[in-house]
């Protein structure tokens, strides 16, 4: 069973690809190709043609949770590809907002109407509970918060009757592909914890081996305490390739690379990667 990973559209980027602050990973497993997230703007299409991939010929798309730099490719991607499937959680359309070094309250979620996306050719299926993709990929659905370190930011909201409340972050989810040589997490921006992602993949699939986990990790502002908790939980699990992308930053990316060895890498724009 062999899975091509691609990334399209990343904060950084490799030689001759554009970077843009996002996520947007392809997904090629099971002769399936699933796109997951689509940047910020345009360069996740940018950077595809580059690579000669095709996105007509995707199959699916998942997204990761109703963020901008997550969902603001969605207008160039159903430009090229037209009608597809898109699955997601039902909160990924709450009006989200975000408060940057106390700056006023900014929209931080999709910058398209429902009703336009889906004049492109959208067909959203929205759900809180896993959605099963290929006989062996699933999107994880809502993640518990089970570590008891990791913690939601406190600077992000929705607003709902003209108020501003915490935003959960119900809506952030992973993909998860059951490999014969352990379980495969492609993450977006693991608002709800690297660590509650993967318990969350075990259980889904009743498996305890987990062989990779690539995309977003949200440890970019993470106390010293929960990086090494987090640390200390990958050891335990046992992963094997470590890819970390968009809000990992530099600090904790530093610290994982220093851990993780040649396990670990940087998961940019224009990486692509076959497991295993
Ligand atoms: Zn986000
Ligand atoms: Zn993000």
């Amino acid at each position: 069973m062999d899975i091509q990973i691609t990334t399209l559209s990343e904060n950084t980027a490799n030689y001759g690809y554009i970077a843009e602050w996002g996520l947007s990973i392809l997904v090629e497993v099971d002769g399936t190709k699933i796109l997951v997230d689509t940047g910020l703007s345009f360069s996740a299409v940018y950077n595809a043609q580059l690579m000669g991939i095709d996105l007509s010929t995707i199959d699916r798309m998942v997204l990761s949770h109703g963020h901008a730099d997550h969902t603001g490719g969605l207008r160039e991607v159903l430009k090229i590809k037209g009608e597809v499937d898109i699955i997601a959680h039902p909160d990924i359309w709450a009006a989200k907002y975000v408060q940057r070094d106390q700056q006023p309250l900014q929209y931080c979620g999709i910058p398209f109407t429902r009703q336009e996306l889906e004049s492109r050719g959208a067909r959203f299926n929205l759900k809180r509970e896993p959605v099963p993709i290929t006989e062996h990929v699933m999107t994880t659905g809502e993640i518990p918060m089970s570590s008891g370190y990791e913690e939601i930011e406190s600077n992000l909201f929705i607003k709902e009757d003209d108020q501003f409340k915490p935003d959960p972050l119900a809506d952030d989810l992973a993909l998860v592909i059951d490999t014969n040589f352990g379980l495969v997490v492609i993450l977006g921006c693991a608002h709800r914890g690297i660590i509650n992602t993967v318990h969350r993949a075990q259980n889904l699939y009743s498996k305890e081996l987990v062989y990779a986990v690539i995309g977003g990790t949200h440890l970019f502002r993470a106390s010293e305490e929960r990086l090494e908790n987090t640390i200390a939980d990958l050891r335990e699990i046992g992963i094997r390739r470590l890819g970390v992308s968009h809000c990992t930053g530099f600090r904790a990316s530093a610290r994982l690379a220093q851990e993780f060895e040649d396990m670990f890498f940087v998961n940019n724009a224009g990486t692509r990667v076959t497991l295993p």
